[in-house]
């Protein structure tokens, strides 16, 4: 059996909860995912990022649509070699200003310093309400990112 990680990383790449913050968070999603092996908010040293694993698919301009997979690549080997310190860049196909956070992952990708990290949520979708509830405790607007080993 794959394992899946649920994972919900704040909308700001930059921010991380205070400690009370994440032990609410921490609570409160196992409450939501009684069945989860595992729940833990994890602190990076640095920006991460954190993908769908085995789910990553294309990855598409946020303004054209173009696929940009190819070009991708090479903009996350430049952005790893500054450890993701400027995540700015310009589309290659229609030469706009944006960051590698905003592209179009069709499979929600996000980079963060923190994730709430649920193990094996024993689920396979979330429902608005239950991300709202993990965001109020958190004190965040946060992505959801299901990644797939
Ligand atoms: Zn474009």
């Amino acid at each position: 059996m794959s394992d899946t990680y649920l994972r919900f990383v704040p909308y700001d790449s930059h921010w991380y909860p205070d400690e009370p913050a994440a032990a609410a968070a921490i609570k409160v999603a196992r409450e939501l995912f009684p069945l989860a092996e595992h729940v833990a908010v994890e602190l990076e040293e640095g920006l991460t990022f954190f993908d769908a694993g085995a789910n990553t698919e294309s990855i598409h301009c946020p303004f054209c649509g173009s696929d940009i997979e190819e070009w991708w690549g090479d903009a996350m080997d430049q952005g790893a070699a500054s450890r993701f310190e400027d995540l700015s860049v310009t589309t290659p196909c229609c030469q706009k200003p944006t960051s590698l956070n905003d592209l179009r992952y069709i499979w929600p990708a996000a980079f963060g310093v923190c994730a709430l990290t649920v193990v094996d949520p024993g689920v396979t979708s979330l429902a608005s309400e239950q991300l709202r509830t993990i965001e109020q405790a958190m004190d965040s607007p946060l992505k959801a990112i299901w990644q797939h080993l």
